[in-house]
């Protein structure tokens, strides 16, 4: 084979579909190259070396070579980890969809995002072994979002920029997405999208921007405060997003059916 037909990438698989007799359609986010298509050639049959590793959420070393038309082909594959403990945990399993569903919002392609891929490998470990999902998750959104230039004002009010005065107890900050984040009861009260924002619920979203993922998922923090950070990040990364993540509606699904 002619050696400059072919490319190195180190490659996480976000998405894959069966194609032809025996081919796997792969989309990966690969270090070096953001987002990209590739085919799996022969992943399908049996006994064929690349079938393990063109599984989802593994990472691998791949070696590309180019294809004549839009999709290279993927022509030696080694795993570098299969984080197993996703696919044998089906709530473990769809934490992680969610976290490839954001980052593929994010992944360009073509580009080279080596922050984004090391944030997914990162994020598919924690949601492997973490014994905290919901907070991994919060973590998770905060980061992404750094990361994509969209970090949610939580230490000034995104009103005016004043710094934020403490509130009475039956008192609330506005939570406002289109503002950027945090307002305080004045602010609040001029916006129409502003929802209210309890102080617990931002001194943990302070707490997620200051901490390491260790320490922050170490919390543990009462139910109405886990679901109201969870109920502002939603609003915020759908903002952002300015769709609804489809894996978003299958947690919820979950939740409902009570095995969450
Ligand atoms: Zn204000």
């Amino acid at each position: 084979m002619d050696r400059s037909r072919l490319y190195r990438i180190e490659a996480i698989v976000m998405h894959r579909s069966d194609v032809g007799e025996a081919d796997r359609l792969l989309t990966v986010l690969a270090r070096e190259r953001g987002k990209l298509r590739l085919n799996a050639k022969g992943a399908r049959k049996v006994g064929s070396r690349k079938s393990g590793h063109v599984e989802l959420f593994v990472r691998s070393k791949m070696l590309i070579a180019k294809g004549r038309g839009d999709i290279d082909i993927v022509s030696q594959v080694e795993t570098i980890d299969a984080y197993r403990g996703l696919r044998e945990d089906l709530t473990r399993s769809t934490y992680a969809h969610y976290a490839v569903e954001l980052i593929d919002a994010f992944a360009e392609e073509g580009s080279e995002q080596p922050e984004l891929f090391d944030l997914l490998a990162e994020a598919l470990k924690w949601i492997e072994t973490t014994n905290n999902l919901p907070l991994t998750a919060r973590y998770f959104e905060l980061q992404l979002l750094t990361l994509a230039g969209f970090q949610p004002q939580v230490f000034f009010c995104a009103g005016k920029g004043e710094p934020l005065q403490e509130i009475a107890p039956d008192e609330f900050y506005g939570w406002s997405p289109a503002s950027g984040g945090v307002l305080c009861p004045t602010h609040a009260a001029d916006r129409s999208d502003s929802s209210r924002l309890s102080l617990n619920a931002l001194k943990v979203l302070r707490h997620a921007l200051r901490s390491d993922y260790t320490a922050f998922t170490a919390l543990t923090l009462r139910e109405t405060v886990l679901s109201e950070i969870e109920q502002v990040m939603l609003r915020y990364v759908q903002f952002v997003l300015e769709r609804k993540v489809r894996s978003v509606e299958f947690l919820n699904l979950l939740r409902r059916e009570n095995t969450l």
